[in-house]
């Protein structure tokens, strides 16, 4: 369905602002600008100019040229009318929600997303907002629609959940929540190319591009891409939760990351071409794996329909070792005697990451609700990452696991 290429969008965008002579965008570091006419900056505070509107700048934290371009290139990149980029994937996610919604209203969550955001719509905005979250498994469309009541304003899913890796069947969120007159808002960091929620449908997709978009582990930053209206709406001066609460991205971090958006194609193939290669292999040996992309896994002929065949099925798979000491076991094997990855949170490194996300990253969740979500104590969620060679990294791999008894040392495995 959604076979949209969005790299043909994004190749102009870097050139269209600081032609200096030089490839690469300018950085403007500057915190406040200039006007020639002592009547714009009012205009600008009563929203009648801006960056869209004559082209015009007031202060760093509403708009900086050098961030808002990064921007366009995530909105060409997400195929939306606009887009902001955020001081980091929470601060994308915080801002929004709280612009969707006010004191008393619900949101409708998928029960299987990042810690920290599980955390914000648990145990933050409740006491803080008067904000309740009714969480579902969201590839169960009759409970999600079941679950929406008349103070439901949004439904929030993950494309790709974390860490569990099933798919959010988004065109038909987005029918629910169009039906229901609520904001569908997708977290699209884990599959940035493969999927475009909102060609699909959803009106918010918001990224952590600390991941697969920065590809380095060397940033935190995030965005925000919908519609003009929306992304106004977050920077309104008055009102808007992006300018007010603050966490707008530095022009410095801007355009690093816009220097790495030209090879997010070939590095979006290359981690998934990779996973692909590993999670056949390790299931062919027997391990309890499980990723998108193989042809057992339940959500396969989903993302089939979904996805831009371009770029693979992502660079994440989990491995499930039955509990948290041979899950560690295992990982303190592969980073300190077989040097196949690090035993490190976060996703999109050009290195494999591993971490036990019971533990780790959705240690936020209540143990009912992780055991609801499916993530059980010995699950591995491995980033991998696209260094070294096929053969020498399933070698790392293959030997720590029959270090731990996992596979037998005598199988055909590889
Ligand atoms: N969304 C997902 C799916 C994530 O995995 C993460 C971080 O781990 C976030 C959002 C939060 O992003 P950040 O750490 O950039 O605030």
């Amino acid at each position: 369905m959604s076979r949209r290429n969005p790299i043909e969008d994004l190749a102009h965008l870097r050139h269209e602002f600081g032609e200096h002579g030089g490839v690469n965008m300018s950085i403007e570091a500057s915190s406040t600008f200039t006007v020639m006419d002592p009547h714009t900056i009012p205009e600008m505070f009563q929203g009648r100019k801006g960056p869209e509107k004559a082209g015009c700048y007031l202060y760093g934290r509403h708009f900086n040229p050098t961030v808002y371009n990064l921007s366009r290139q995530l909105a060409a990149l997400e195929g939306t009318e606009s887009a902001y980029c955020t001081a980091s994937g929470m601060g994308a996610i915080s801002a929004t929600l709280l612009a969707l919604c006010k004191s008393g209203d619900h949101i409708v969550s998928s029960n299987t997303v990042y810690g920290g955001t599980y955390a914000l719509l648990h145990d933050f905005l409740p006491p803080t907002t008067g904000v309740t979250t009714h969480f579902v498994d969201i590839t169960n469309v009759d409970t999600v629609r079941a679950a929406i009541s008349d103070q439901t304003r949004v439904l929030y899913t993950e494309s790709v959940s974390n860490p569990t890796l099933r798919i959010a069947d988004i065109p038909r969120l987005a029918e629910i929540a169009r039906d229901a007159g609520i904001t569908l808002v997708v977290d699209n960091t884990f599959s940035p190319l493969i999927l475009s929620p909102a060609v699909l449908g959803a009106d918010v997709v918001v990224h952590s591009m600390t991941k697969f978009i920065s590809g380095m582990s060397d940033v935190i930053a995030g965005a925000v891409c919908s519609s003009h209206r929306f992304i106004e709406q977050l920077m309104d001066l008055h009102s808007g939760a992006l300018m007010l609460l603050g966490p707008t991205m530095d022009p410095k971090t801007a355009a690093e990351i816009s220097l790495r958006i030209p090879h997010l194609p070939l590095r979006m193939a290359a981690h998934g071409e990779r996973a692909l290669a590993l999670a056949e292999r390790l299931e062919a040996a027997g391990v309890d794996v499980c990723y998108p992309g193989l042809a057992g896994h339940p959500d396969r002929p989903l993302l089939d329909e979904l996805r831009c065949p371009d770029y693979g099925y992502g660079g994440v798979l989990t491995i499930d070792l039955g509990s948290e000491e041979r899950a560690n076991q295992l990982m303190a094997l592969l980073q300190n005697k077989y040097r196949f990855g690090f035993m490190a949170v976060s996703l999109g490194y050009f290195d494999t990451l591993m971490s036990c996300s019971g533990s780790s990253t959705s240690s936020e969740m209540t143990d009912e609700d992780k055991t609801a979500a499916g993530i059980s104590p010995g699950l591995i969620r491995m980033s991998i990452g696209y260094t070294g060679t096929l053969e020498q990294r399933w070698g790392q791999l293959r030997s720590a696991l029959q270090d731990i008894g996992s596979i037998d040392a005598y199988s055909k495995a590889g």
